[in-house]
């Protein structure tokens, strides 16, 4: 898996970011919801379900930015210490996460995967 895992991680940050940032392109504010209406700042849409709504209120655009950022911060600490050409070769001479200690790629990084495991670009273990 190596590093194809942390490169489709950032592709997929970085198509969600794009997807936000074309949804809130004049930064009028945050979604909100009332009832079965969501206020999308420019537009207000009825006929949801009150639930749906508020998931829907819940993605504005500017909180979803925000939870990427905090993925990739998650992603770059969680980075890869190969064992291959480390001057210090680890006891186990395996591969791990450099912020952990844990066989790479670590649990943190398998779950900031596991939402896209059924992308048809997921990388799978060999
Ligand atoms: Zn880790």
């Amino acid at each position: 898996m190596n590093e194809d895992l942390v490169r489709f991680l950032k592709a997929r940050l970085d198509e969600e970011a794009d997807l936000a940032r074309r949804c809130d392109g004049d930064g009028c504010g945050t979604w909100s919801a009332r009832g079965h209406t969501v206020d999308f700042c420019q537009v207000n849409l009825s006929g949801f379900h009150p639930a749906i709504a508020l998931h829907v209120a819940l993605h504005d655009p500017v909180r979803a930015l925000r939870e990427i950022d905090a993925k990739r911060r998650i992603l770059a600490r969680h980075a890869l210490s190969p064992a291959a050409g480390d001057p210090e070769l680890p006891w186990d001479d395996r591969d791990d996460c450099q912020f952990d200690g844990e066989p790479w790629p670590c649990d943190d990084l398998l779950d900031l995967a596991s939402p896209y495991a059924d992308h048809p670009d997921f990388p799978r273990r060999s």
